[in-house]
């Protein structure tokens, strides 16, 4: 395929995921591919930075096991994932509680049938009037409402279980048949309670989606919440930038080159700021919404949201395993946070703990201290002693997936010009890959060359 009077066939700007994966399937089926990165690595948003020993990602951790994309793009092979404990641990009033995992509602629900029909069982009915008056004394009295509260905890925890198990069981055609709203009108016109709503269903999707307000489409945050139902959360093995890393390496050697600034493009020729103009027969432009902007005037972009993630060396790991830990109170700037080391211990030195935390919107300006003010109330410890190693504030982190959201945006411009990444789909890792399967696939029609990977150019629909 490689043509003479070009540089490459295809010259793709961008080297973040997206770029790279659509790199992979093109050269796969034998085009020549030039991948023209700007900065000095690649990887893009998805950067793991290496410092004393603990491996630390700009980005949030949050992945799903259930994604097609993140175990089956050509160049990833089968990535290591680690996982979070099933559910998500949410602080509410004072204490932690665990909930949001479909494989205990069973569980959950044999345990409320099994206090409903002991004889000392909880006098009340589950939202409804406490039947106390049989009871004498004040001890009965409390010891019956713990009895009440924790019943309708189990209750609720079912409840949500069985919810999100039939989430799970939902296809993306029928998801993408009901009403398009914002994320949080669709929360509250559901059948949840207000206590899971506010308290569970809010913090875990706005940490699914980067967006505190719930503004997104809420056709996005029923796949988000689907996906994350179908098999929970989960990061790469010692950092986010193994993704690209993996990619880049399972590219012929040469296709990328970093350090490599384009200023000015189109159908046919790149201008870069280094080695002045390159030619080629098409053109994926693979950045950022912004970027690509500049570069395609025209182009559509969107609103972004800011993210900002710490990371926090603790002399002890805080008491919560691998689980991801919510506010349920909103009471403080954390909108999440995950002792890692546990969740992934090659992501800091032995013997040593690492806690990330993400702020999502605008940052306060005291970030470190009121961000270690509320870690403390959400762990149930000091942390004064903690040390700050990272933090990383990125004003275009996400772009926003208002109604009406279309989660596949064209990426062929017209013959010759095409466009992929994040902003092109879904705003995370899953929809920056799919963005550049869908990229590869119109440039292979377009060049009349039949795909590699024929099969896998098919994958299952996710958020
Ligand atoms: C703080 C933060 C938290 C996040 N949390 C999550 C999360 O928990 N879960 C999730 O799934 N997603 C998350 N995301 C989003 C996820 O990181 C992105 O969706 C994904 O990495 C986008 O990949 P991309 O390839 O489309 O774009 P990018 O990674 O932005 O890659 C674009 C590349 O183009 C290069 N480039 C730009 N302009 C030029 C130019 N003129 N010349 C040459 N090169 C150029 C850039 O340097 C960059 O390497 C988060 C992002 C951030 C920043």
């Amino acid at each position: 395929m490689r043509s003479t009077a070009h540089d490459a066939d295809v010259i793709i700007i961008g080297a973040g995921i997206a770029g790279l994966s659509a790199a992979h399937l093109l050269t796969g089926a034998g085009v020549g591919v030039s991948v023209l990165e700007a900065a000095s690595t690649v990887g893009g948003r998805l950067a793991t930075q290496e410092v004393d020993g603990f491996r630390l990602d700009q980005l949030g951790p949050l992945l799903c096991t259930s994604w097609p994309e993140l175990t089956a793009t050509p160049g990833l092979g089968t990535p290591e994932l680690r996982e979070f404990a099933p559910g998500v641990l949410v602080h509410s009033e004072g204490r932690r509680h665990r909930t949001g995992d479909i494989r205990s509602a069973r569980g959950a629900l044999r345990a409320v049938r099994a206090r409903s029909s002991a004889p000392q069982a909880s006098p009340g009915g589950y939202g409804g009037h406490l039947r106390i008056a049989s009871l004498s004394g004040l001890g009965a009295r409390s010891s019956a409402l713990r009895n009440t509260a924790t019943m309708a905890e189990a209750i609720d925890r079912a409840r949500l279980g069985a919810a999100l198990s039939r989430l799970a069981a939902t296809p993306t055609a029928r998801l993408l048949a009901r009403p398009e709203r914002t994320a949080l009108a669709a929360l509250r016109a559901g059948q949840m309670p207000a206590r899971t709503v506010d308290g569970v269903l809010r913090p875990l999707l706005s940490a699914l989606l980067g967006d505190p307000g719930l503004t997104t489409s809420s056709r996005y945050a029923d796949l988000a919440l689907r996906d994350y139902a179908r098999g929970g959360l989960c990061v790469p093995a010692g950092g986010s930038g193994t993704l690209p890393d993996l990619l880049a390496a399972a590219l012929p050697p040469g296709t990328v080159r970093t350090g490599v600034h384009v200023t000015a493009a189109d159908i046919t020729t790149v201008r870069t700021k280094e080695h002045g103009e390159l030619g080629c027969r098409s053109l994926l432009l693979a950045t950022g919404a912004g970027a690509a902007a500049e570069l395609l005037p025209g182009l559509r972009v969107p609103e972004f949201r800011p993210v900002t993630v710490l990371h926090h060396t603790a002399p002890a790991p805080p008491p919560t395993g691998r689980s991801l830990v919510l506010d349920g109170d909103r009471s403080g700037p954390v909108a999440y946070t995950a002792v890692m080391s546990e969740v992934d211990p090659s992501r800091a030195p032995e013997g040593r703990a690492l806690v990330t935390s993400t702020v999502l919107g605008t940052p306060p300006p005291d970030l470190d201290r009121s961000v270690r003010t509320h870690l403390a109330a959400l762990y149930g410890m000091p942390t004064g002693d903690w040390e700050l190693l990272a933090a990383h504030h990125d004003p275009e982190a996400v772009p926003a997936m208002e109604a009406p959201h279309d989660p596949r945006r064209p990426v062929r411009v017209l013959a010759g010009l095409y466009v992929c990444g994040d902003h092109r789909d879904t705003s995370s890792v899953q929809g920056a890959l799919h963005s550049g399967r869908r990229a590869a696939e119109a440039i292979l029609t377009d060049l009349g060359v039949a795909p590699a990977h024929p099969g896998g150019a098919r994958l299952p629909e996710a958020a």
